[in-house]
């Protein structure tokens, strides 16, 4: 069987057991059954047989939330988050009672020394008054005993509460910012990364490598979507792999990647540019997982030191140039920015169109 029959018979047999169950033709529940197909989780495919015939949308819900999460789109991370910020704020709210009940005692020992600093003479405050300000004073420092206590309590019983909110906060910002095929920064981290680099570090100490796996298009048709993912990830490990721990790499589209690297000048840039090229060139995907992704890929490769780029914008549009004239010149090949000449730039126009 071709893969492209394969693919289709996929689809067919997802569509087929969603029939069968009486399960709603939704996205997400197809998305659900996609993995439930393809995948070999255990722990899924059991959830997914403990749903039973007819399951309802929420049981659904409940699966696809614990096993893809993200096929519930931005509402469910939305929703995630206004959890996190209520409980937030609910434990907020109560150390503010508590802060309140704190500055009552500050309030009582003004009052106390305000009344001390009008005597008109003071030699001749009484012992009566005296005695008042201490007991005064006694109360108030009572109440702020009681009051700390309480703050001690309540915070002590929230110690864990915070920390599990911690946590979540963490998972989230992680989730938020990490592509979930390859584990790389996505394109909204690598966004942020790139201007705050932009606003921290000299331009002419940072440049930004951008390859694209050339006719990953036919990788897809030849081997299906798992193939190609397949070689996303392996693409993405010997990325991160061939880069020095301070370099920035993300997944920034489809079959496209970036990688930002500090310290750096222009023939440091064009030296990592020519080893990630060579490094995927290089790579037997075949051998790590004989039944799935192809031999050989090859990525074109775009490079551009900052300094030429007033914003992070033009520095990706740079080197977004540099990698298009690489795929017009033949691909598996490198292009620095400043080597753009109008022979080349007509031939990426050629290609654009
Ligand atoms: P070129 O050498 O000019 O870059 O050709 P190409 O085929 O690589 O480029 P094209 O833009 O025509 O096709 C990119 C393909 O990448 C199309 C799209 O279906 C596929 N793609 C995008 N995201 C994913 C993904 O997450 N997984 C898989 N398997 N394929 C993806
Ligand atoms: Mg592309
Ligand atoms: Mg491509």
């Amino acid at each position: 069987m071709s893969s492209g029959n394969l693919k289709q018979h996929i689809g067919h047999q997802i569509i087929a057991m969603m029939d069968r169950l009486g399960v709603s033709p939704l996205t997400r529940n197809y998305h659900l059954f996609y993995m439930c197909i393809s995948n070999t989780d255990q722990r899924l495919r059991g959830a997914v047989r403990a749903l039973g015939n007819a399951p309802s949308q929420a049981d659904l819900d409940e699966v696809i939330e614990k096993f893809v999460p993200e096929a519930l789109g931005s509402n469910y991370m939305r929703r995630q988050q206004d959890d996190v910020l209520r409980n937030l704020e609910g434990v907020l709210s109560k150390l503010n009672v508590d802060q309140i009940e704190a500055a009552s005692f500050t309030g009582a020992v003004n009052k106390v020394s305000e009344t001390l600093a009008n005597q008109p003479d003071p030699q001749k405050v009484t012992p009566e008054t005296l005695v008042k300000v201490a007991e005064a004073l006694v109360e108030a420092g009572r109440r702020k005993v009681v009051a700390g206590n309480k703050t001690i309590s309540h915070v002590e019983s929230h110690v864990e509460e915070l920390g599990k909110l911690r946590n979540e906060i963490e998972r989230l910002r992680m989730i938020a910012n990490t592509d979930e095929l390859t584990r790389l920064a996505n394109r909204r981290s690598f966004d942020e990364t790139l201007a705050s680099i932009y606003s921290n570090e000299k331009r002419n100490s940072f440049g930004l490598v951008m390859l694209d796996i050339d006719h990953f298009k036919s990788i897809n048709d030849t081997h299906g979507h798992a193939g190609g993912d397949e070689v996303l990830r392996v693409v993405a490990a010997c990325l991160r792999e061939c880069m020095r721990g301070d370099a920035v790499v993300a997944r920034t589209g489809g079959e496209e990647f970036a990688v930002i690297i500090k310290r750096t000048n222009i023939e440091e840039m064009r030296k990592a540019a020519e080893r990630i090229r060579a490094a995927v060139e290089n790579l037997n995907i075949i051998n790590r997982r004989p039944n799935g992704a192809p031999g050989k890929v090859t990525v074109s490769v775009g490079a551009s030191m900052a300094d030429g780029a007033d914003t992070p914008k033009a520095l990706y549009e740079m080197a977004d140039s540099a990698l298009y004239c690489s795929k017009a010149s033949g691909r598996n090949r490198v292009t620095l920015a400043g080597e753009l000449g109008t022979q080349s730039t007509e031939r990426f126009l050629m290609y654009k169109r």
